[in-house]
Formats: C-alpha cells, structure tokens, sequence
C-alpha cells in the first residue's frame, strides 16, 4: 500500500469543497489556522514550516505569503496550488528554480464575475451615482451641472487584456465605445474580433475617457501607475482598478483625486487587505471614490468553482500528471525528474 499524500491547507474555510474532495481521495491533510476567523493571521516562518512539514503540496489561504525560504526549506514539496486567479503571494520565480510547480484557479465564475462588475463601476462613475445619491439623500435635487456622461462614444482604455480583460471589451461591445488595450504580452489578432484596437500605454491613457486595470501583478506591473501615468489622463477621466491594489500607487492616487488631476476612482483591491482604519483613502471624497472590500468579482458559486478546481489540480499533480492550471510551465521538466522519475 502506497503511504496517503499529504496536503498543507494554511487557511482552511467554513467552505469545505476542497477538503472534502482530498480527504474523499484519500489525502491526509495538514490545517492551519482558519482564514475565515483569523483574516489577517501572520505565519511566523517556523510555525509555517512546522505545518507544512513533509506535505507534498501547499495549498495557502489568500492571506498567507509563501517566500523563496519557505520553499526551499520543504523537500518534499511538489507543487503550491491557490484556489483564487491572483498568485503573486507565491514566489513562483523561486519555485520554478526548485522544480515546484504553481497553480492557479481561473474559474469562469471568478474571471466573468470580476469583467460584469467591472461594468456595473463603469456605469456607476459615468452616471455619478454616488454623487446624485449622496445629493438626493442630503437633501438636494437635480441639478444640471450634476448630470452623467453618455457613454456612446467614449473612449474606454483596458490595461491588461488578459482573461478580464477580454471579457470587458466582450460585454462593452455593444455600447458604441471606442476601446483601446494595452497589454506587451497580447498581440492584436487576439483582440481584433473584440473590437480593441492595441496602442502604447501612454496613447491609451491620455485618449480614455475611462481606464480600467486588469494585469496580474508583477515586478512590472506592481505602480506601473503612479502619478506621472495619472496626469497623462484627462481631468474628467476616471480609473477603475480591481486587478491588484499594488498595480496603482495608493499614494498618488490618493493625491490626485484630492487635486483633481482626475475626475473619479473605483477600487476593489488595495495594497494592504482589510483596507486599514487610517488608509488615506478613506479621506478622499466619497462622491468621487468607489471603495469595495475585494469583494465585486465574487458570487455564491466563485470560491466552490475556486475550491474544485484548485482540488483538481492538487490530485492531478499527486498522480504526477501537470495540470493546464500550472503558471510556471518553465518548472515542470525539474519538477518532473525531482518527483517523477
Ligand atoms: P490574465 O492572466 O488572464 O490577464 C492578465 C493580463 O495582464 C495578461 O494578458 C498579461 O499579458 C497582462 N500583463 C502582464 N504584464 C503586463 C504589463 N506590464 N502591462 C500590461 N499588461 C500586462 O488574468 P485575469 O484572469 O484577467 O486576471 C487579471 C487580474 O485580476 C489579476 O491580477 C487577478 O489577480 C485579478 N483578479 C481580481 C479579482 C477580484 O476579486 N477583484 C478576482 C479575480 C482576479
């Protein structure tokens, strides 16, 4: 009889798909500490080792940051698998050195999910919803230099036109809108049937009515805008973020919606999650900033979509096969002759 697979779940939650699905395989887990009760727990790294310990796949919650030292401590270690789309809390450079193999979750429920929400902030600044409602309820009225924006015929501009990305130029389609995409990694064939026309960052910032940030985050993408990229766009331009709140400096996004460098902002991701009590943020004028809790891209099927999938590729990984989910593809030759020679 072969001896169980183990598997470190960080963070488990009150949702239990995943376990469920690996303890029905067979796997014998390792748990941390919740990360529905302990959101903002911080692993000291011999504690993090000690749970780990010869597990052959790390499955961590969002809030957990697995480092180059922690991979490299853990032998036995085959693979790190997130249930969510972003991976950037994973040294993933470090693992690929080792042989390790990274996973991603890119469910369908969490990429369409974030694109229609997307949609509904683009709405919500070109209609100054926030602004009338706050009007309305102190007891003002309508008033003409209160009105929105038509949408017909604005320019909105997508950095990143990945997965998200794709899928709000999609849903934008029928809406008169010009669309321009910046992406280095996304030639403009991919595009072309959406409708996007591919253009230099500074084209598409200064030209958009609206931009709208859907990068995965990298040592290239994390401030790719900061205030210099701020004041290339148009004083009655707005910035949508819900990619990763690293990809836009706080500070100078924070500066220049107090200075009016532009009009308004809608974020859903911050640098620092929960959005801390005394974040800058929170002093900016509420007409003109969206602020949500890194909540607008899920719904009641995205974290069990999330869950299985992350589950899938666990148990395929334990049967040595890689699976499509895999992000750094470059790892899996090592990966092969260190676990499955
Ligand atoms: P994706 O990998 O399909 O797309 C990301 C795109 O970013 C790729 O096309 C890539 O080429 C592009 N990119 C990389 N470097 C770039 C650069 N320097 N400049 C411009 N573009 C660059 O990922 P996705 O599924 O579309 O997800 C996009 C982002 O949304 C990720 O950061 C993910 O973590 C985040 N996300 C957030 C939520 C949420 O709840 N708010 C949910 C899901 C995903």
């Amino acid at each position: 009889m072969t001896a169980p697979r183990k598997i470190c779940l960080t963070g488990p939650t009150r949702l239990k798909v995943a376990e469920d699905i690996l303890r029905a395989a067979g796997c014998e887990l390792s748990l941390g500490k919740s990360a529905d009760d302990f959101p903002k727990l911080r692993y000291e790294r011999g504690e993090l080792l000690r749970l780990i310990g010869d597990c052959d796949i790390l499955y961590p919650a969002g809030r957990d940051t697995i480092g180059a030292d922690i991979l490299d401590a853990c032998a036995n270690l085959q693979a790190v698998v997130k249930s969510s789309i972003g991976i950037e809390s994973v040294d993933t450079d470090a693992a690929t050195d080792l042989g390790i193999l990274c996973c991603n979750s890119p469910t369908p429920e969490n990429y369409l999910g974030v694109a229609e929400a997307t949609l509904g902030l683009m709405v919500a600044l070109f209609k100054r919803l926030k602004f009338n409602e706050a009007c309305l309820r102190g007891g003002g009225w309508k008033a003409p230099q209160n009105r929105g924006a038509l949408m017909l015929g604005k320019t909105v501009g997508i950095i990143g036109v990945g997965r998200i990305g794709q899928n709000v130029a999609k849903r934008l389609g029928a809406w008169g809108m010009t669309i321009l995409g910046y992406d280095p990694y996304v030639a403009q064939e991919t595009v072309s049937a959406l409708g996007v026309k591919m253009v230099a960052l500074e084209t598409l910032l200064r030209a958009s009515d609206l931009v709208t940030l859907h990068v995965v985050l990298t040592r290239e993408t994390r401030e790719m805008i900061g205030l210099r990229e701020l004041k290339m766009m148009k004083s009655s331009a707005f910035i949508i973020n819900t990619s990763r709140g690293p990809a836009i400096g706080e500070k100078d996004l924070v500066q220049a919606l107090n200075e009016k460098i532009i009009a308004a902002a809608a974020l859903d991701v911050f640098d620092e999650e929960p959005l801390p009590s005394d974040s800058p943020l929170r002093q900016v004028d509420p007409s003109r900033l969206i602020l949500t809790p890194h909540i607008i891209g899920t719904n009641p099927g995205s974290a069990e979509a999330g869950q299985r999938m992350a589950a899938g590729s666990m148990l395929a990984i334990l049967e040595g096969k890689a699976p499509d989910t895999v992000v750094n593809p470059q790892a899996i030759p090592r990966w092969k002759e260190r676990f499955w020679p």
